[in-house]
């Protein structure tokens, strides 16, 4: 099965991947993870994509595109993937269209994660992952037990995205609703589009996608 999570960023597209990749052996295909890796390894394109990244600007259509056609072509993505991230205007959307029909597949649903404005700013600018094995907290919403120590692994290092401030955060809304939310309707028209309440519960929101996954 082949899907979009599609939403402004803090919508909890990567959380939801993750668990749909957990249960169903789906592949996330993350282009932010994917240019941060890069940026962190000195490749030529993290190199080109950091500055970019860090205002909360988009990095080329170029290097993105570039990017996710050679992730289809991996073994990995055999049993489906999920786009996290990408398409993120209308140029990728038509990238990826030609892309899919090229490699004969195809899309089966894109799920539109639906938050509001106000609740993604607390949301991304008090949010933290664990240096050592991943695990995300937030400030407000998700503390470790012990503070200033991952529940899972024990480590004591966290870090922050350099584009998780405020006014980071505002740019990048706005960016998804002039260049991305306009995917809506691309794929809407289409009738492969479903939206879920991203405000809910982490397990709410994870059982409506499955149940929408149930009936494709
Ligand atoms: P994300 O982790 O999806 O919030 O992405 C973090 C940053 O990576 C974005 O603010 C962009 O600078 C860049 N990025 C990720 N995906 C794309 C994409 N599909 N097109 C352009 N830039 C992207």
């Amino acid at each position: 099965m082949n899907l979009i999570l599609l939403g402004p960023p803090g919508a909890g597209k990567g959380t939801q991947a993750k668990l749909l990749e957990e249960k169903h052996g789906l592949k996330q295909l993350s282009t932010g993870e994917m240019l941060r890796a890069a940026v962190a390894a000195g490749t030529a394109y993290g190199k080109q994509a950091k500055a970019v990244m860090d205002r909360g600007d988009l990095v080329s259509d170029d290097i993105v595109i570039a990017i996710i056609a050679d992730r289809l072509n991996a073994p990995d993505v055999k049993k489906g993937f999920i786009l996290d991230g990408f398409p993120r205007n209308t140029a990728q959307a038509e990238a990826l269209d030609a892309m899919l029909k090229s490699k004969g597949m195809k899309l089966d649903r894109v799920i539109e994660m639906k938050v509001d404005d106000e609740a993604l700013v607390e949301r991304i600018s008090g949010r933290y992952t664990c240096a050592k094995c991943g695990k995300g907290y937030h400030d407000k919403f998700e503390k470790p037990k012990k503070p200033g120590v991952c529940d899972v692994c024990g480590s004591t290092e966290f870090i922050r995205r350099a584009d998780d401030n405020e006014k980071t955060v505002r740019d990048r809304l706005a960016i998804y609703n002039k260049q991305t939310a306009p995917l809506v309707a691309h794929y809407g028209s289409r009738g492969s589009l479903t939206k879920v309440d991203g405000m809910a519960a982490i397990a709410d929101v994870n059982r409506r996608i499955e149940e929408v996954l149930n009936g494709v």
